[in-house]
């Protein structure tokens, strides 16, 4: 299988498999226990927070290990505007729903919430969320990169504006880790998410970076793990799991990640020069290396997928979420393109394991699977 939709998640390196499988084995100590057996896996759990906390800049106890990226983004999110009651935030429009969804459950609850839009590149405008800043604005909350059409928003320049108004920054980092440099002062950001399983780690283990001196509310009770953060015995083969798909990543460096965004390159130059009406979506500089969507007009995404899968080749069209909904992506929309276009999107996501032979079948299938589309397709008869 052609496996192309490593935005939505990716295979576990047999790197971190084989780091996990002690913990999931004869190393089962609870961490907060006082035998040997519990103190190894306190010390693996200390390795794997100060791997994560070294490829951002950060200290090791400024990293809360959650139960994914979304729970890391409701813990940001709800434990900061929760600490008071009341208040306003600003998002965007293009955020996961991890974190929309979120803020517009805390609109309900009865905070207020301004949704900025984006230009046509997905970018989000520094000077329009300084104007959503009211007095009473208390979280400012803007994805690192998008993940459907990849577009890496200014965050340093939106985080500085909210620390000129003693705003709290959070950004949902997760699909930059590991392939963007990350660095919590650089970005001067407050809170920051990530998620292991997009980054050839497991499901279900996350982290939220707080930064030292803040203390959000926590959203789980009981008790006292995580700095009283997040209750629950951790997950410790999820997160030794973690910390080595981080030190993996860092381990292979710049080197994998311009290795795929050659790939990527050639995907999209293939794609662009032999399918006509095609638009590539998202910002064409300020990008993540591994994402490529496109928009073909005339036809539905999801025959492509279809179409696609036949030939074992795996992608997405719009979030892999929506998808089971006919509505086109909320990030599409918000970029300006109208429902007919947004319905005909592909994005076809690499890891560092793509290979050149994967990207030579893609390139060869895609075009006839278009124009067979295309031709059933009574939008363009009529074009
Ligand atoms: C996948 C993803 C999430 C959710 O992470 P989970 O670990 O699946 O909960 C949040 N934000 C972005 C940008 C994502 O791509």
């Amino acid at each position: 299988m052609i496996y192309l939709d490593n935005a939505a998640t990716t295979r576990v390196a047999p790197e971190v498999f084989e780091a996990m499988s002690p913990f999931l084995q004869e190393e089962f100590g609870n961490p907060s226990s006082v035998y040997a057996l519990a103190g190894r896996s306190a010390a693996a759990m200390d390795s794997a927070r100060a791997i994560v906390a070294d490829a951002i800049g950060a200290e090791a106890d400024e990293i809360i290990f959650t139960g994914g990226g979304s729970e890391a983004d409701n813990l940001a999110i709800k434990g900061t505007m929760r600490k008071r009651e009341g208040g306003h935030m600003i998002t965007s429009a293009i955020e996961h729903h991890a974190v929309l969804h979120t803020c517009k459950y805390l609109q309900e609850e009865g905070y207020e919430l301004t949704v900025v839009g984006v230009d046509e590149s997905g970018m989000v405008d520094t000077d329009e969320v300084r104007d959503a800043i009211r007095d009473d604005t208390r979280l400012i909350s803007i994805m690192h990169s998008n993940n459907e059409v990849g577009t890496i928003q200014p965050i340093a320049e939106i985080a500085a504006t909210a620390r000129e108004r003693g705003i709290k920054m959070h950004t949902d980092a997760v699909q930059s880790l590991g392939k963007v440099p990350l660095d919590v002062d650089d970005l001067g950001v407050d809170l920051m998410a990530f998620s292991a399983h997009k980054i050839h780690g497991p499901k279900g283990v996350g982290v939220l970076y707080v930064r030292k001196g803040f203390r959000p509310e926590p959203i789980i009770h009981g008790g006292g793990q995580e700095r009283r953060l997040r209750a629950g015995t951790e997950n410790l083969p999820g997160i030794v799991g973690f910390g080595r798909a981080v030190g993996l990543a860092a381990q292979l460096g710049q080197e994998s990640v311009d290795r795929m965004r050659a790939l990527r390159d050639r995907l999209i130059a293939g794609v662009m020069d032999a399918i006509p009406e095609t638009v590539l979506s998202g910002h064409p500089t300020q990008r993540l290396p591994n994402i490529a969507s496109f928009l073909f007009r005339y036809i539905e995404g999801e025959g492509i997928l279809l179409s696609l899968d036949m030939k074992d080749i795996a992608g997405s069209s719009g979030s892999a979420c929506t998808s089971g909904s006919l509505d086109p992506s909320h990030v599409l929309l918000a970029m300006g393109y109208p429902h007919e276009i947004a319905h005909g999107s592909l994005r076809l996501s690499l890891s560092r394991y793509t290979t050149d032979e994967e990207i030579d079948a893609v390139l060869e299938a895609l075009p006839s699977i278009i124009q067979r589309l295309r031709d059933m397709s009574p939008l363009y008869q009529r074009r």
